[in-house]
């Protein structure tokens, strides 16, 4: 069994995994990072290196 419950992140074009503990929760989905959490306002981008999702 693995000890980390991983989720995809709910960002359209993101691939990422994060963890239950670790991941931003919003409108009931779970998200990487801020970034994604608030549809890349502002052209921030991921936070995981290696995404290209903004
Ligand atoms: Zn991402
Ligand atoms: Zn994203």
């Amino acid at each position: 069994m693995a000890n980390a419950s991983l989720v995809k992140c709910a960002c359209d074009r993101c691939s990422c995994e994060v963890s239950l503990e670790e991941a931003i929760k919003k409108d009931g989905k779970y998200y990487c990072c801020e970034a994604c959490a608030n549809g890349h306002v502002n052209d921030q981008s991921c936070k995981m290196s290696g995404c290209n999702c903004s």
